[in-house]
């Protein structure tokens, strides 16, 4: 059996009300050091830069995922039964460690290292860390087990799709937070009605209860909304493309040695990064190190980190041939390299991809006779949506006219 704490601890949340921590194993993992140091990266790149209060960390997100993956599994009568108890705490394991393998600013610095942050996050779990030992010491084969979900490899699939799906505690919990933190209403969605309509088909197949059709159609829209005006805002792009630059100027000019801190050398030397070098990263040490490279002999990079540091950011248009090849010239002429200075940038979205031959990858509606739809053939609107127009933006990022 799990040890429980005496008392449940509760932590209070601007999202959730409390979260509450009632297994010793969830208290240790919260307070080891690797989960700690979630405090240090924020939640959303360069969305901060645009929405000034969005400076959330990855740690209150973390914490949201595991509360609505305990709601879920000790609340929703059909998927607590559906469970064991070893089940139920290895996938909240889960949902708490699900990014605890994140890095600072991450999308442009998994650009340089060329490592996704899931490889890291298994990588923590996993490989004797503080975290393996404290999962192992609880169950024989929990640091695996728990891996297995973030890799899609449970052996009962509604365990990662509790985690990662189209309809998950992952994305419920971070539109809510990052549509609270940025004070973007439209992020916003019925997440207790959706919680209500839960059901499990099969004993492995998490569906949704046709009256909750309607909460699950909100909650689509509010992911759509949220791509386009946050996580997609052209501010925000602008900014992760200075850091994605700088970085890589980091990494082609620099000898890795003498004239980088040795923050930034397992960046640079190109062999497998050690977990304690990846620990030491984070956004409070590599700000600090964007600040000492303001004082670098390279120009590029000093302009770069100067730029990070007071927000110069670079202005963005739509990507046009003949727009770009006027920019290109005008650079050119300016002196600028265009390698780090020019940059283009796609985005594109799908707010729900319909089954496509993997049933766990689609949302399943099940209707009141019983039987069981995919959700864009139970749902007008999320059929309209997936049927319209593709929609993507293509932009082109670079310094303002001088
Ligand atoms: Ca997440």
């Amino acid at each position: 059996m799990f040890r429980k704490l005496d008392e449940i601890k509760v932590l209070r949340d601007p999202v959730h009300g409390y979260i509450h921590v009632e297994l010793q194993v969830i208290w240790d993992l919260i307070n080891s050091s690797w989960f700690q140091r979630l405090r240090r990266i924020r939640q959303l790149g360069g969305a901060y830069m645009v929405y000034h209060c969005a400076e959330h960390s990855r740690f209150s997100h973390s914490l949201g995922v595991y509360e609505i993956v305990r709601r879920i599994v000790t609340e929703i009568g059909d998927i607590e039964k559906a469970l064991n108890e070893q089940e139920k705490v290895t996938v909240m394991a889960a949902a708490l460690l699900h990014d605890i393998g994140h890095g600072p600013y991450s999308h442009a610095l998994e650009s340089v290292t060329g490592v996704s942050h899931e490889v890291f996050t298994c990588r923590i779990i996993e490989e004797n860390t503080e975290i393996t030992r404290i999962l192992e010491n609880c169950s024989e084969g929990l640091a695996k087990d728990t891996a297995d979900i973030i890799r899609h490899r449970s052996a009962n699939p509604l365990l990662y799709q509790l985690i990662s799906s189209q309809l998950d505690a992952d994305r419920m919990d971070y539109l809510l937070r990052d549509a609270y933190f940025t004070g973007t209403k439209y992020g916003e969605f019925d997440l207790e009605r959706i919680l209500r309509t839960l059901r499990v088909e099969d004993g492995r197949l998490l569906v949704v209860k046709g009256s909750g059709v309607y909460a699950v159609e909100n909650y689509i829209m509010a992911r759509y909304h949220m791509y386009w005006q946050v996580y997609y805002h052209p501010t925000a792009r602008s900014y992760e493309y200075i850091l994605h630059a700088l970085f890589r100027r980091i990494r082609d000019i620099s000898s890795g040695e003498d004239d980088l801190l040795p923050l930034f050398r397992p960046l640079v030397n190109k062999k497998k990064i050690s977990l304690d070098d990846y620990f030491k990263l984070d956004e409070n040490s590599v700000s600090f190190g964007f600040e000492k490279l303001t004082e670098h002999p390279d120009p590029v990079i000093r302009d770069l980190s100067l730029r990070v540091r007071d927000r110069k950011l670079f202005a963005y248009a739509d990507s046009s041939p003949g727009g770009n090849r006027k920019i290109r010239n005008r650079l050119r002429n300016e002196g600028y390299d265009l390698k780090y200075y020019f940059g283009r940038d796609t985005v594109a979205q799908n707010p729900y991809i319909p089954y496509n031959g993997d049933h766990n990858e689609a949302i399943w509606v099940r209707m009141s006779d019983g039987s069981i739809r995919e959700l864009s053939n139970a749902s007008n609107i999320v059929y309209s949506l997936i049927h319209g127009p593709a929609h993507d933006d293509n932009k082109v990022f670079f310094p303002e006219d001088k």
